[in-house]
């Protein structure tokens, strides 16, 4: 079975972390990770588009390289930017020392950004410390599962929906691996809040 909502003991071990925003507002924070790359992050600016929606995106330092003209459509846009690491690194696999220098590595081509959110939500503590000097960590409280492969895109969606309530943070992925849950879920999943009254904002 695949878990859609963060769970508590993970929330208890990592306080300092932003799980959920205010609940006493109908408003939602889409996130999008491992981006930016060509046509499946034009397909979410469009989607977004249509709903007037803001979201945030957290980006891989090397596919902003990659792919410059569609990160400017991102800045162009007025979403949010956050750093995702350069080479999309595990934490938990690797030196602190190496994490932190990947961190600043992928700051160096957003230097403006104050958020950022540890690839694969692995990162140890001494990992997260010196980062928490000048980012907020952001995780999420829904998980839409867009990127595996063993869900169809009707549970995608209905989990998706399911799970979000006010304040969530819902992540999906701009990535070629969650692209056809995305293509399915996300103008439904927008269209589903927009009609019950709720907002989309960026961190
Ligand atoms: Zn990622």
């Amino acid at each position: 079975m695949f878990i859609h909502k963060t769970n508590f003991l993970m929330r208890a071990f990592y306080p300092d972390f932003i799980w959920k925003m205010s609940e006493n507002q109908k408003v939602i924070y889409l996130t999008f990770d491992d981006g930016p790359i060509p046509e499946v992050t034009e397909f979410v600016l469009e989607q977004l588009d249509i709903y007037q929606a803001k979201a945030t995106f957290f980006c891989i330092g090397e596919n902003i390289v990659k792919n410059p003209q569609i990160f400017d459509q991102l800045l162009k846009a007025e979403h949010s930017i956050g750093n995702h690491t350069y080479n999309h690194v595990r934490g938990w696999d690797v030196e602190d020392n190496f994490y932190v220098e990947n961190f600043k590595k992928c700051q160096g081509v957003i230097p403006d950004s104050t958020l950022f959110r540890p690839p694969y939500g692995r990162i140890k503590k001494n990992q997260a410390k010196p980062i928490l000097e000048t980012h907020k960590i952001v995780m999420w409280d829904v998980l839409s599962g867009d990127y595996s492969l063993d869900i169809s895109p009707e549970n995608v969606l209905k989990k998706s929906i399911q799970h979000t309530e006010n304040g969530s943070i819902v992540l999906f992925h701009d990535s070629k691996k969650a692209e056809k849950n995305l293509r399915f879920t996300l103008p439904k999943f927008l269209k589903h809040f927009t009609e019950n009254g709720y907002q989309f904002a960026q961190l």
